[in-house]
């Protein structure tokens, strides 16, 4: 089946979806994106990403080209027209097409918007979730304002890669400090040997994800004790449990972190439950 994006007001399809040279998310990364799952066919929690979006684009100064209300139908109609029923869609915006020149343009230059969306393989995700994940360390050598989502993720590139090269899914960013702030492209969580589930503030040193943001729910819910800390790597490595969470892939456990077993090796109980229990707590569009 065709795959369509919307680019700047209008519906193509992928092959003929295309950005200027001069844009300045192709030339400074400067732009921003939000990633919300689609399930049943359904927008999940598109008030909070919206909202956060607002806050990145507020952040660095770029304005909405659009009403939240607007962009919502945007992303509604890309999820129709590519028909997807689980999967994600993708919505970037950045400062827009102007002669290569670090300062701002004018302001009249309009931010260019993209949105695509493509469908995931349930089965795969489900098989990686009873699985489990391995997860390997990497130094957080980030800029310090990761909480703006924006679209600058050449170390999270270069982390996920390095993730791979060894066999493993996810990288975590560790500061000289020898905490943990998140991984590649999800938050980092882990269960204590005394049942408490423990995840980083939202500083500006982690980008405060959405599904950590509706996993509290989850968790208070379940009547489980939560913490707000950094946690250490060393920590970590001693865990009954691990997992990550994004909104691609929800809840997923962590069995290994730098070659090193978690828990017992296995999914454990609280990441199990939470995967289970979370889309209790979204909001369906
Ligand atoms: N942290 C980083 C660096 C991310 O890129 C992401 C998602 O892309 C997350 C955390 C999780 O955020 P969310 O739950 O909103 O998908």
């Amino acid at each position: 089946m065709s795959r369509f994006a919307y680019v700047n007001g209008r519906y193509l399809p992928m092959r003929n979806a295309m950005v200027h040279i001069e844009d300045r998310g192709y030339q400074f990364a400067d732009g921003v994106y939000e990633v919300c799952e689609v399930r049943g066919g359904r927008l999940i929690d598109e008030r909070r990403h919206l909202a956060r979006l607002q806050r990145s684009l507020g952040e660095l100064g770029i304005r909405l080209p659009m009403s939240l209300a607007a962009l919502g139908i945007v992303l509604r109609e890309v999820i129709a027209k590519n028909r997807i029923g689980y999967g994600i869609v993708y919505l970037q915006i950045t400062r827009g097409v102007a002669r290569r020149d670090h300062a701002f343009p004018p302001p009249e230059v309009p931010p260019s918007v993209v949105v695509t969306a493509r469908s995931l393989n349930r089965a795969r995700n489900e098989a990686l979730a009873a699985k489990g994940i391995a997860v390997v360390s990497v130094p957080d050598n980030r800029w310090g304002r990761v909480d703006i989502k924006t679209i600058g993720l050449l170390p999270n590139v270069l982390a996920r890669q390095a993730a791979i090269e060894q066999g493993a899914r996810e990288a975590w960013f560790v500061e000289k400090d020898g905490t943990v702030t998140e991984g590649a492209s999800t938050n980092a969580w882990i269960v204590t040997e005394a049942g408490t589930v423990v995840t980083r503030p939202p500083d500006h040193a982690i980008l405060r994800g959405i599904t950590r943001t509706v996993l509290f729910e989850a968790i208070k819910a379940q009547g489980l004790a939560i913490e707000e800390r950094p946690f250490t790597l060393e920590e970590a490595y001693a865990a009954r449990e691990a997992f990550v969470t994004a909104a691609s892939q929800i809840v997923l456990p962590v069995v290994r972190i730098d070659g090193r077993t978690i828990g017992d090796g296995g999914p454990g109980p609280v990441a199990t439950a939470l995967r289970r229990e979370f889309h209790r707590y979204v909001e369906m569009g």
